[in-house]
């Protein structure tokens, strides 16, 4: 049995409380498979550390990995830095090195939660969706970008959109092949009515369609309309795929249909390289308190022992755990209805872990 190495980068904020329970699962899974777990630097705790918030070396254990597991960046107390060595440029930038362009965010709503979500039961119960969000490209990174003085003395702020046929292409791919594990339905949303770049989008995720995946029904939606049926009627939806700055924002709106964003995870993918998170940040309000909730980044090992680490029964089991605790009422803050008892972040990993045992 050959041995797996996983990157762990708990980052900043709730991201180290949160990965220290997601190390409980891990240590659980290496008594099964043979884990070799490194951990590394990123984020504003990476700055203060070496001055930068990607150091070299993370980026090398990236690579070398079969997988990275990041916690959260970002906090208060860098938000007076300069863009280029803020947090968020670690997060970025191991995106761009490891060369992750698809990100996977499902929103699924656990029937134990259905009553936390803030629309009526009836809407989110049995919600499945997949959202397939191009994360390399697009207006995030299309050059040119800054902010300008101009001679009459105003200051213009510019960034560029754009996107190339084979980026294009390779998102469409990968959303047509989730799919097909699926319900076979894939939405792409674009706003082809006033966007050029995404007509483009439009026409390739048409050809990529017709060429390879007939099987699969198609239709493309408006962004400004697919905001609104994702809230009229999310259960419409399959696998959504859009650009990248489409996908950050409705899949945050997606995960607020299944009643917090603490039970969210996520894949990014390339053809090489993975990495596994929480959809959510360092939740700088409640950092350091023990209240986090932890099931969003344990659900993401799942995902990864899933994705990469050819691990499928231990995914399941993981899952199943999750699903238990929940069954047994255990209730983070964020997901407890009003007057419900709650529990910690560790406790709440404790008892998955037992789940698990
Ligand atoms: P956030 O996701 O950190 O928090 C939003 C709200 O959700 C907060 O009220 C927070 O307490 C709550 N929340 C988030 N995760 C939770 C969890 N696991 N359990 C319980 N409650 C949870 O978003 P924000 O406040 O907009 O951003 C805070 C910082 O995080 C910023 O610096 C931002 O740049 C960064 N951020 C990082 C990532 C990332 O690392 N992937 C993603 C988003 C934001």
């Amino acid at each position: 049995m050959s041995t797996k190495t996983i990157l762990v980068l708990p980052g900043d904020g709730i991201g180290q409380e949160i990965i220290a329970e997601a190390r409980k699962v891990l240590a659980w899974a290496g008594k099964r498979v043979d884990l070799n777990i490194v951990e590394g630097l990123i984020g504003g705790t990476a700055y203060d550390l070496t001055g930068t918030p990607l150091p070299e070396e993370t980026v090398i254990q990236g690579k070398e990995a079969h997988a990275v597991l990041l916690g959260a960046v970002g906090g208060t107390q860098w938000e007076s830095l300069d863009y280029s060595v803020r947090p968020e440029r670690g997060l970025l930038g191991i995106r761009k090195e490891l060369g992750l362009y698809c990100n996977l965010r499902p929103a699924k709503v656990y029937p134990q939660l259905a009553d936390a979500s803030t629309l009526k039961k009836e809407v989110v119960s049995g919600i499945d969706i997949m959202v397939v969000r191009e994360l390399s490209s697009g207006i995030y990174f299309g050059e040119p970008k800054g902010i300008e003085t101009l001679p009459n003395g105003q200051r213009r702020g510019f960034n560029t959109l754009t996107y190339t046929t084979s980026e294009i292409e390779r998102i469409a791919v990968r959303a047509f092949e989730t799919a097909r594990k699926r319900q076979k339905r894939v939405c792409s949303v674009d706003k082809a009515n006033v966007l050029e770049c995404t007509e483009l989008w439009r026409q390739v995720v048409t050809e990529v369609h017709a060429k390879s995946y007939p099987d699969i029904e198609l239709s493309h939606m408006y962004v400004d309309n697919a905001a609104m049926q994702l809230i009229r009627n999310p259960k419409q939806f399959d696998v959504i795929v859009t650009t990248n700055m489409f996908g950050d924002i409705l899949s945050d709106a997606a995960s607020m249909l299944t009643g917090s964003i603490g039970m969210l995870q996520s894949a990014s993918l390339g053809d090489k390289c993975a990495l596994y998170e929480p959809i959510h940040g360092s939740a700088p309000d409640i950092a350091g308190k023990g209240l986090a909730n932890p099931l969003a980044t344990i659900l993401s090992v799942a995902m990864m022992f899933r994705h990469s680490l050819d691990m499928p029964q231990e995914a399941q089991m993981v899952e199943e755990a999750v699903s238990a605790v929940l069954d047994q009422g255990l209730r983070t803050a964020d997901i407890a209805m009003a007057g419900e008892p709650t529990i910690g972040t560790a406790a709440m990993g404790d008892a998955v872990v037992a789940a698990l045992s």
